[in-house]
């Protein structure tokens, strides 16, 4: 059962959190899998997939906000784009789009990042958002400060929520074909809840500039950290969560929350439906839709995240493009 931890340092200014993805991460891949256009990820996708995937449930419940964070990397090579996405409720759904042959070792630079073009993104997507407004995004380039190409996605997050959020952040991550997990580490800000919104609205610039002043010279975030990074892919992969946290922080003291897992934990699920796809039919315009129309007799659109295949037909196709009011039922023409 996939399953999310947190926890705090007792008096100190650290928190943390465990995520271990089983049978939503298992779900994700055996419906790419079953997708007969695609079939399924090539291994190192399926593991930088995972560990998106992960790593967007840390920060989803990392900050406090109603709505949809989205981890996405546009990539230039094979790997165009992969997207993982997590709502506030641990709903979680992934993607990735892969064009062409890559090596069964290929690491992070050499799916995404060949031509040196390669970025991610971090978008928070409100619930209920206005009607023209336009979602948070935060986009970093997949190098590190001394102009070197990042070989791994902890290290391309690591260094967002430091430029970005201001917070000094640990991040181990891993995923094969069975487990996505990761543990973040993080140290608190001098005031408030540290979040991917920013404190601008509530917290004044001093505080901001002692938080500043902090980066990177907390003694107690800094022994956590080295603990934490000493945590192997196969340990993260292997044990459960208690033997981890036993093994790394036995000389600490934790408090520890609940575990989400079951319905209140990560689980997949989408928010594809049929109207989306009407709408994203009416984007094509009504010449587009009628030459798909005529070429194959019916329209047929996937759903990369869950493989959901929705058809219109041309019956369907007309009513797309005929002003309510005139609708006529069964009507084939398409205007
Ligand atoms: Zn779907």
């Amino acid at each position: 059962m996939s399953e999310l931890h947190k926890f705090l340092f007792d008096g100190l200014p650290v928190r943390g959190m465990i995520v271990r993805l089983t049978d939503a991460w298992q779900e994700i891949l055996a419906r790419r899998a079953s997708n007969t256009a695609t079939g399924a990820y090539p291994p190192p996708v399926a593991e930088l997939l995972g560990e998106m995937t992960a790593a967007a449930t840390l920060m989803q419940s990392n900050i406090k906000f109603n709505g949809a964070l989205i981890l996405q990397i546009f990539g230039d090579g094979p790997v165009k784009v992969a997207v993982a996405e997590a709502k506030p409720d641990l709903s979680l759904r992934a993607t990735a789009k892969v064009i062409g042959e890559l090596p069964a070792d290929a690491h992070l630079p050499d799916m995404v990042n060949v031509n040196n073009k390669g970025r991610c993104a971090i978008t928070l997507d409100p619930k209920d958002k206005l009607p023209g407004a336009t979602p948070y995004q935060g986009v970093v380039p997949l190098f590190g400060d001394g102009g070197e190409k990042l070989g791994k996605l902890s290290g391309v997050l690591q260094h967002y929520m430091l430029q970005s959020e201001q917070l000094d952040t640990t991040l181990v991550l891993a995923a094969d074909d069975k487990v996505a997990a990761g543990l973040l580490i993080q140290r608190l800000p001098v005031k408030g809840e540290g979040n991917l919104e920013g404190t601008s609205g509530t917290s004044d610039k001093d505080h901001d500039q002692a938080n500043e002043d902090q980066i990177g010279r907390n003694e107690d975030y800094n022994r956590i950290s080295i603990l934490a990074s000493s945590l192997t892919r196969d340990e993260l992969l292997t044990l459960d969560v208690e033997t981890i946290l036993r093994r790394l922080f036995w000389e600490e003291k934790l408090l520890r929350f609940e575990p989400q897992a079951g319905l209140q934990g990560p689980h997949f699920a989408c928010t594809c439906g049929r109207e989306r796809v009407a709408q994203m039919i009416r984007g094509l315009g009504a010449e587009e839709a009628e030459s798909i129309l005529a070429e194959r007799g019916d329209i047929e659109v996937g759903c990369d995240f869950c493989g959901k295949q929705y058809r219109f037909d041309a019956i369907d196709a007309a009513q797309l493009f005929t002003p309510l009011g005139d609708q006529i039922p069964g009507s084939p023409v398409v205007q």
